[in-house]
């Protein structure tokens, strides 16, 4: 569904990918893991047509990301990909509801038939009771949930995860990683989760290392045997 080839980046003179591989499958739920400032979250971002990568390429869906203009790129982030992070990615003025529907209203729907799948949505993640509220006014568990819900009310195709559990305690995290994977795999998105946490990680089928600006994705190097 999304595979990379020979990724590289350089931040100035800083190299944070240097040749990393990857590849993942409908349904799929892969953790990128390593040291911090390995790159993980920059093969995440390139990976989502967030940063454009100096040299390799991103295939999704048959297409190249990575020589798409930006409004193709955006275009195909808003239709195809949903976004977890690790904090601050609702919209503080908007209630938990409106934060849902956004994605929804972005791409051409009526209030009324936004707000109504948002709240289902809501529901589905055990939120329904804090719709009306702002980000503010609900737990750290709740914001991810609410986050969850806004990153998968469009029926995304690939779901990318920063550190979604990095905010909180392990209660939380393990409820809001047993949602993240089950609706995930009902809906048969693929997840990308970036993670630093063993016990995160776990709730994958495969990982993924990044160590110095490279990956072991063995599947993407053509290593693994059929
Ligand atoms: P962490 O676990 O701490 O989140 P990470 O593995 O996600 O780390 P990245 O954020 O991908 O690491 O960073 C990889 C390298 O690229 C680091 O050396 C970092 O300093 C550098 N880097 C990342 N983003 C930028 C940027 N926007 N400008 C300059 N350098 C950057
Ligand atoms: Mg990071």
């Amino acid at each position: 569904l999304l595979t990379a080839v020979g990724l590289e980046l350089t931040f100035g003179r800083n190299p944070a990918l240097r040749g990393a591989n990857f590849t993942i499958e409908p349904g799929e739920m892969v953790a990128v893991l390593g040291p911090s400032g390995s790159g993980k979250s920059t093969l995440l971002h390139c990976l989502a047509g967030i940063l454009v990568p100096t040299a390799g390429s991103v295939v999704f869906d048959g297409q190249e990301v990575s020589a798409m203009n930006d409004v193709r790129r955006s275009e195909l982030r808003r239709t195809s990909f949903g976004f977890v992070f690790q904090f601050g990615q609702l919209i503080p003025e908007l209630t938990a509801l409106e934060n849902v529907a956004m994605p929804l209203r972005l791409s051409g729907k009526r209030r009324r038939v936004a707000e109504r799948q948002a709240l289902e949505w809501l529901d589905r993640l055990g939120v329904g009771s804090v719709a009306d509220q702002r980000p503010g006014e609900i737990s750290g568990g709740q914001g991810q949930r609410t986050a969850i819900a806004r990153a998968l009310v469009a029926g995304p195709r690939v779901v990318f995860a920063d550190e979604p559990t990095g905010a909180l305690d392990s209660v939380q995290g393990d409820e809001v990683m047993t949602l993240l994977a089950s609706v995930a795999r009902e809906t048969d998105a693929a997840v990308v989760l970036v993670t630093h946490e063993p016990r995160v990680a776990a709730y994958s089928d495969r990982e993924v290392i990044v160590r110095d600006g490279r990956t072991d994705d063995q599947r993407a190097n053509g290593e693994r045997n059929l």
